[in-house]
């Protein structure tokens, strides 16, 4: 593994030479044990400790098959969905392997009792298997998390209806918290040359997630001068929701639970923030019973900022907690677009504000490839910014994953894999320096 990171490090090895290293037989990743999915039984979804379930193991290189890549991955990130794998919430992934393990002789390979995990990378593609022409080893790149089959007709229009549509590294194996990862090639985009292996990993699943659901004519289709209520606002998703708005002329509303959260917004360019901890909304009077008073005091502060307005888009993910707020508050003929449901799945709302006020509910999850091309282009092009707050080492992923499942993290948590530090890979400084100061939002708040 040491001459593949000193290839990469070194920057100026020749293509032929990616192609000519070895590739080890086994490397480090980060796993969840299959004997171990009812270690949580019983237990608060709070008090379950990624720190105990994840496990940084040897395990082997996959044989690759046509259409794939092996990447040797730099740097990653913790996505909500790790934590998800971590806590066994809300039902062990690998029932997703091994319903994928039972589609072909090929996907057989994912069902192991073992589950790498990790749906983003940046990294150097070192092998690609049989039919893949537009990647090369030696490559560098960034990995988006679609893993679809598109053997049926349905998925030919949008990727994402494909009925073998799966998050790789989430509902497939061989995720990018590893040293190496497998992916399917039709994941693979450029790495904008201006980030650090670092900064690239860590946009991929979030906002390729924010494009679709907030931009694209799949999600909710946002336009000029739109109102966009954005909960977590400085979070995963919201940190890109909230860049999407301003970089698309529309308003974000960015909800938040701190001060510090509330500085963040401010320095992405928003001005309308409400903090929800000082505030302290309380939707639900108990476990059973909202209260529409609250709805109504949220809207008036939401009224009071926008001079009157009435929000147009609802960018929705807590779910079970905020979603009765958040109907209740889209204007006449407004959407609520939900890609989530992290406080609870079961939705409560009064239907009345939907059907009498005309209002839509659109579902959206991850993004085509399209989509995530899209979304990468924008990082490239430095209309939007990754939102790194900080990094950990790969051993350390379990105190990573931690701090995202107890909300202490801004913006995106990254992790080292190949990269033996951070702030390396950026291989045009003239652009970088032009961007320097919007990467660094995240950083030190
Ligand atoms: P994140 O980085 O933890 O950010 C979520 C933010 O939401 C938190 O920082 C928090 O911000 C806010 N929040 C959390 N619980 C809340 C509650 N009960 N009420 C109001 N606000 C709350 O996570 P993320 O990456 O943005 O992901 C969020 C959810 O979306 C997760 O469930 C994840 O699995 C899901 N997701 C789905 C897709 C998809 O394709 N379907 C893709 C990505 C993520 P404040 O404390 O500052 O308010």
């Amino acid at each position: 593994m040491q001459q593949i990171r000193d290839a990469i490090l070194a920057g100026d090895t020749s293509k032929g030479d990616f192609a000519a290293l070895e590739v080890p037989e086994s490397y480090q990743a980060i796993t969840i044990h299959k004997d171990e999915e009812d270690m949580f039984a019983g237990m608060s979804s709070r008090d379950k400790d990624p720190r105990k379930s994840l496990h940084f193991d040897e395990v082997a290189v996959p044989e690759l098959g046509p259409g794939e890549a092996i990447v040797a991955v730099m740097a990653s990130a913790i996505n909500y969905n790790t934590v998800w794998t971590s806590i066994f919430e809300p039902l062990s992934t690998f029932s997703f392997l091994e319903r994928y393990g039972k589609l072909s002789p090929l996907t057989k390979r994912h069902d192991l009792p073992y589950h790498v995990v990790g749906s983003d990378l940046s990294g150097v593609v070192l092998r690609t298997g049989p039919g893949v022409t537009a990647w090369k080893p030696g490559d560098e790149v960034v990995a988006h998390c679609l893993s679809v089959e598109l053997e049926s007709p349905f998925g030919h229009n949008d990727t994402m209806l494909d009925p073998e549509q799966r998050i790789w590294g989430f509902e497939t194996n061989f995720g990018g918290l590893a040293e190496l990862a497998l992916v399917k090639s039709n994941q693979l985009m450029d790495k904008p040359k201006h980030l650090t292996w670092e900064e690239a990993a860590c946009p991929g699943l979030v906002n390729s997630t924010a494009y679709r659901q907030l931009v694209s004519k799949n999600g909710a289709g946002m336009k000029q001068g739109d109102n966009v209520l954005i909960w977590g606002a400085s979070g995963g998703l919201g940190s890109y929701a909230t860049q999407y708005a301003l970089n698309g002329g529309a308003t974000p509303i960015c909800i938040v639970s701190s001060p510090e959260k509330a500085e963040i917004c401010r320095k992405m360019g928003a001005e309308l923030i409400i903090d929800r901890a000082a505030e302290d909304y309380k939707f639900w009077k108990d476990e059973n019973t909202q209260d529409p008073k609250e709805w109504l005091r949220f809207g008036k502060k939401i009224r009071e900022l926008t001079q009157g307005e009435d929000i147009d888009i609802v960018y929705e993910h807590p779910g079970r907690e905020t979603f009765g707020a958040s109907v209740f508050v889209a204007r006449k003929g407004g959407t609520i677009v939900t890609c989530a449901s992290t406080s609870g799945y079961m939705h409560e709302y009064d239907n009345r504000y939907l059907w009498m006020n005309l209002k839509k509910i659109q579902g959206s999850h991850f993004a085509n490839y399209r989509e995530s091309y899209e979304a990468n282009r924008l990082v490239d092009k430095g209309m939007i910014h990754p939102t790194l707050s900080k990094t950990f080492s790969l051993e350390e992923t379990g105190d990573a994953a931690l701090e995202v499942h107890q909300n202490r993290h801004q913006g995106k948590v990254g992790v080292l894999c190949l990269a033996p530090e951070e702030g390396l890979g950026v291989r045009d400084t003239e652009k970088r320096a032009k961007f320097e100061t919007q990467i660094n939002r995240f950083r030190n708040v």
